[in-house]
């Protein structure tokens, strides 16, 4: 088995002689106390920040960063003047209360993730290859511009799609293309090769990189035996600069930058828990010169390997990864729609105690024994007590992804 591509890249750009957990911990540390240093100087934001640290484990004792004072403080957390800042990403989320939460990104910070995709794209094309980027792409520096920028860099020929394209569209393009590999969110893979088996479409499609939303075992399962798909997982978000880990051949995790990424995984109080036990992603973005986040308490839910990877890389490796911030009141839902192979797509509303959910099907499902478990789902969570299922079974052939962001409950 290939060994992680992110080793190679980690061992050139840090210029380290051998990559092993002693060294890598040394760079991370040596980053750390320079980033303190740093911030501490630009900004009285940081004076509970201890001076340096003697060891990783020090960490401990750092104040955790929430989401809400991330919101509360962006500003003074800018070490940058505002015309130095290249891009700045927006989020409102239910914890904040409709205030937004701002991150800003220097030139700098964005080539360092095209710099990171560069490297992980690896795993699923090479020189030569054709990629579909169906992520969105609609402004200069979107996830899916700085793909496409990647994949450039690395000769792979990029053909974007946007996500309002139908299925159809999309099949045709990547049967006429000939693309044989794509960059998407795990859901909308899963849909598009259903779709295209449907219609009896065989599509080139080899290897796929999914980000961006929870890609539950059932669903990776059906991409490689079913559709025989070379399925490589990402994990990163906004607050980590976009990338984060992704996962080498033997797709049991995901390797973390760890160049640019401290990863722990704590309890609640902000105490490591062993390798191997699950608990609260926290990040610390090592090196972003606009805004570094210092103990950033992502609100997912992981573990990090207790065992060494087979594929040989010393590499940190990230697994069971639960996106509980953003799709966690999905998941429940997806699985009752998605693990049944005649749904090719659903969407949930939920006005007061009144929740709709449109299903689209290709096939004649078991309606009763879903509409039970749906049901079931909807009083458990306490979502509503009023619910209206619409069965679409005719327009399955022009129908486009019922959502072109994050997949959640509309309440609008
Ligand atoms: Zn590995």
């Amino acid at each position: 088995m290939r060994r992680s591509v992110l080793d190679n890249w980690i061992q050139q750009k840090e210029e380290i002689a051998e990559l092993n957990r002693a060294s890598i911990e040394e760079m991370q540390l040596k980053k750390i106390n320079a980033l303190f240093a740093r911030v501490k100087e630009k900004s009285a934001y940081y004076s509970y920040l201890p001076g340096g640290m003697d060891s990783l484990a020090d960490m401990q004792a750092v104040a955790l960063l929430s989401e809400r004072q991330l919101t509360a403080n962006h500003r003074q957390m800018l070490l940058l003047s505002q015309s130095r800042v290249e891009k700045v990403i927006t989020m409102y989320s239910s914890a904040t209360t409709g205030q937004a939460k701002r991150l800003f990104f220097s030139e700098e910070d964005i080539e360092k993730t095209v710099d990171f995709f560069a490297c992980g794209l690896r795993e699923i094309a090479t020189e030569g290859d054709r990629c579909l980027v169906w992520m969105p792409a609609n402004a200069e520096h979107s996830v899916g511009a700085l793909i496409a920028r990647a994949l450039e860099r690395i000769n792979v020929a990029v053909f974007s799609c946007s996500l309002d394209e139908t299925f159809d569209a999309l099949a045709c393009l990547v049967e006429e293309k000939k693309i044989n590999c794509a960059v998407a969110m795990p859901f909308k893979m899963l849909s598009l090769m259903r779709y295209a088996d449907k219609i009896g479409k065989s599509l080139p499609l080899k290897s796929v990189l999914i980000s961006a939303d929870s890609a539950p075992p059932f669903l990776k399962k059906e991409l490689d035996e079913r559709f025989s798909l070379h399925v490589i997982e990402h994990y990163g978000l906004s607050e980590s600069g976009l990338g984060g880990a992704v996962e080498c051949g033997d797709k049991s995790g995901m390797h973390i930058r760890e160049n640019d990424l401290l990863i722990e995984i704590t309890d609640e109080k902000g105490n490591w828990v062993r390798d191997g036990q699950e608990g609260e992603i926290v990040l610390t973005t090592l090196c972003h010169e606009a805004m570094p986040l210092i103990r950033y308490r992502t609100g997912d839910k992981g573990k990090i390997s207790a065992q060494a990877c087979a594929c040989g890389s010393t590499l940190k490796k990230l697994q069971n990864v639960r996106r509980e911030a953003v799709s966690n009141e999905m998941s429940p839902l997806d699985a009752v729609l998605f693990t049944r192979d005649g749904v090719l797509d659903y969407r949930v509303a939920r006005q007061e105690k009144r929740v709709t959910i449109d299903i689209v099907l290709t096939d004649k499902a078991d309606r009763e024994v879903i509409e039970k478990e749906l049901e079931y789902v909807i009083l458990q969570k306490g979502w509503g007590v009023n619910i209206e299922i619409h069965w679409h079974t005719e327009k399955w052939r022009r129908h486009a992804p019922y959502y072109t962001a994050k997949r959640k409950i509309m309440t609008e």
